[in-house]
């Protein structure tokens, strides 16, 4: 018996458990992944797009201190902006780290076997979805990634920037990473902005240790970098608090996928990906958040 209801068209494969044709799957592998393993997806485009990440900011390191801070004359001014700027970076790298090595959320591979769908003990009227590419019986709100070759619960995009789909288990730490980049893009540019006005009223030689052409063209890369990048990770960050709030992901958007689950506050939202209850651990990249998830494969239509 088929069931076919609005809010599942599009869907990958809606069948019955006895539809669902196990037999056809391979079985699963054997467990090479286990909780303690490291997860990195090995996308040529991914590791070039994370490592050019890591050099912009070093880039930016590099600029910061040796260009704009270590020159000036005002140990204090140095020492305050050189601890925030630096400890920024190290908190945006830490989280683009755990945003990337973090298993995102992924469903285990091919476990649409017989013996897992029976032992799902499905009532009548309950059915499981299938994803024919990579064997796995699929919670609700999961979606398969082509990147990651795998079905990834609660999947907002792939980002190449972090190497991995942002998912449900690794939701916080790209956040993260978006925020703190886009608080050391605008330290740097106030900073660029005071090197300047500073420089023009002194004589720019005592101002930096580089030439005044080198000086000048590395403030203004550093200055388009942070533009670009404060732009960029201003407007993730914003998209994404929104639609952690309104609980749907950018996929959920973009199908216009209609409602199935329930309806929490905002503040719900926010603390069901950044941990329960708020603390400043919601900042830290190094505190995973405490979800409490349910894991749920079955559907009531
Ligand atoms: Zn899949
Ligand atoms: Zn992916």
């Amino acid at each position: 018996m088929m069931k076919s209801s609005p809010a599942n068209r599009g869907r990958d494969i809606e069948r019955q458990a006895g539809y669902l044709r196990p037999e056809h799957c391979m079985p699963p592998p054997p467990q090479t992944h286990s909780a303690g393993d490291m997860w990195f997806i090995r996308d040529c485009c991914g590791i070039v797009c994370g490592v050019i990440t890591w050099l912009l900011v070093f880039f930016a390191e590099f600029v910061v201190i040796f260009v704009m801070l270590l020159p000036l004359k005002s140990m204090l001014y140095s020492l305050v902006n050189g601890a925030l700027f630096n400890g920024l970076a190290f908190l945006a790298l830490a989280s683009h780290f755990k945003a990337m090595c973090t298993d995102p959320g992924a469903v285990p591979k091919g476990n649409a076997t017989k013996e897992f769908i029976e032992s799902l003990q499905l009532k009548p009227g309950q059915v499981v979805y299938k994803c024919p590419k990579c064997c796995s019986i699929k919670p609700d709100r999961a979606h398969h990634c082509s990147v990651c070759k795998r079905c990834i619960k609660k999947m907002d995009h792939h980002c190449p920037w972090v190497n991995n789909c942002v998912g449900e288990s690794n939701q916080k730490y790209f956040v993260l990473f978006t925020m703190y980049i886009a608080l050391i893009s605008l330290h740097a540019l106030i900073m660029v902005a005071v090197n300047f006005v500073f420089c023009f009223e002194e004589d720019w030689a005592k101002c930096s240790s580089f030439s005044p052409p080198t000086t000048l063209i590395l403030l203004i890369l550093l200055c388009f970098e942070s533009l670009l990048f404060l732009i960029f990770t201003a407007v993730m960050f914003g998209t994404q608090v929104h639609s952690i709030c309104n609980d749907e992901t950018g996929i959920e958007q973009l199908k216009k996928e209609e409602r199935r689950w329930a309806k929490r506050s905002k503040w719900m939202n926010m603390k069901v990906v950044f941990g329960h209850p708020f603390s400043v651990a919601w900042l830290s990249p190094f505190a995973p958040p405490d979800h409490g998830k349910a894991n749920l494969y079955q559907y009531v239509v």
